[in-house]
């Protein structure tokens, strides 16, 4: 008699497919009419930015990214912040095309905010209040709807590459870091490094710890870190890389660090729908899926541990899942005070504002702010949320 044999005959269904269907029916009753939409730009080609290395000779690579028409979204973001009155009381509009150097825009920067007389002193008040300080970063995309792709990083005089490609969206919670000159700074999840790259581009750090459980991605963090940054700036003085579970730091240092950046493993939405390498919706790997909220969990009441009382603290993920976003953030906070931690979420919408002309925000986060891919601007998903330790 014929017998059926089901795991040899059934064909293996794609994780990519899993996820999709995953996600059509969590994000269908979590985003409703919205869902449609950031479906199909999630399934389509995702937006990168060029992260500036300001560590290399990039003069030349910045007046060709401009010549592309690529602008440095930070800085144009800042400066149309300033609103055009601002702007008109320092003798200049907030459109005139900028210069490449760091200095001379930062300073152009200043220099109006300084010269702008008294009617423009909230507009001013705020953008030194808000969450952003304005960060010696540069960070280079193409418009809204310009779908154009940066061509791959070439090495300068000094062996060191010009750019770092990666999506813009994950710039944000390192700037929502605020990272202050003198502030000892840990990356609890740091692999492969593009966030703890886009922090020593700041140049703000005292010093930075790079962290992440994996050897192989701690080697791949190595890797990049020695192609942007010099070696006297890896030097132990100002960059330790270190291969540790993050959710027992505390236990080592706690209480120690100004700001901590925990930017945690998650559902990868983009990645998930896209690569059935590695995918973490592969029935095999089905019970670390579901027990990554309680990992993230764990990881951001180590990062608030960590965090000097005062301290700073951003969670990040690149998923659209409320379980793995807001809940997370809410659990931590709920269960730091039981433990005699009290946690201050902080106000972050200033980033809609500032931003809205390069992402799209999603408006109905009850804590954090989340930028949704969109045909127009596909960037992110990418949540973040800041938290401040108040003891
Ligand atoms: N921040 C990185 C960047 O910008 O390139 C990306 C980090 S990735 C989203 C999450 C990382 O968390 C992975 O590299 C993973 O190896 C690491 N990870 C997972 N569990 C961890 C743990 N218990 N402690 C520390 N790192 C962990």
């Amino acid at each position: 008699r014929y017998k059926k044999k089901w795991a040899a005959t059934l064909p293996r269904i794609p994780c990519t497919r899993l996820a999709l269907q995953n996600f059509d029916m969590n994000y269908g009753l979590q985003f409703g009419d919205r869902w449609p939409s950031i479906r199909i730009s999630l399934l389509s080609e995702q937006k990168y930015c060029a992260l500036i290395n300001n560590f290399a000779q990039s003069e030349k690579v910045i007046e060709k990214l401009e010549l592309l028409t690529a602008r440095d979204f930070i800085y144009e973001s800042c400066r149309r912040s300033l609103a055009p009155e601002l702007a008109i009381a320092a003798g200049s509009s907030p459109e005139e095309p900028r210069r490449g150097c760091l200095d001379v825009q930062d300073e152009e920067l200043r220099q109006q905010m300084t010269l702008a007389g008294d009617g423009a002193a909230n507009a001013q008040a705020a953008l030194l209040q808000s969450p952003l300080d304005y960060p010696s970063i540069k960070c280079y995309t193409f418009g809204k709807g310009d779908i154009s792709r940066f061509s791959p990083a070439r090495l300068d005089s000094l062996g060191l590459l010009s750019y770092y490609l990666m999506d813009a969206a994950s710039i944000l919670p390192v700037l929502a870091l605020n990272v202050q000159p003198g502030d000892d700074v840990l990356d609890l999840c740091a692999a492969p490094g593009g966030k703890s790259l886009a922090l020593l581009q700041m140049e703000r750090c005292r010093h930075l710890t790079a962290n992440d459980i994996s050897a192989s991605r701690t080697g791949r963090l190595h890797t990049i870190l020695q192609s942007y940054v010099p070696r006297e700036l890896r030097a132990p003085g100002s960059l330790r890389i270190t291969c540790c579970d993050g959710r027992s730091w505390a236990e080592e240092e706690g209480s120690t660090y100004d700001k901590v950046l925990v930017d945690v493993p998650c559902t990868t939405d983009r990645h998930s729908l896209l690569e059935e390498d590695n995918n973490i919706f592969h029935k095999m790997r089905t019970k670390e899926r579901q027990r990554l909220p309680m990992l993230q969990l764990e990881l951001l009441i180590a990062g608030v541990l960590a965090a000097k009382p005062t301290g700073e603290v951003v969670y990040s993920t690149c998923s659209l899942s409320q379980l793995q976003n807001e809940y997370v953030v809410e659990r931590a906070v709920s269960v730091a005070a039981e433990h005699g931690v009290n946690v201050h979420v902080e106000d972050l919408s200033f980033f809609r504002g500032l931003f809205q002309d390069t992402f799209c925000f999603f408006d109905g986060c009850r804590v954090g702010e989340l930028v949704l891919p969109h045909l127009t601007a596909n960037f992110g998903p990418a949540y973040f949320c800041k938290l401040r330790r108040v003891t």
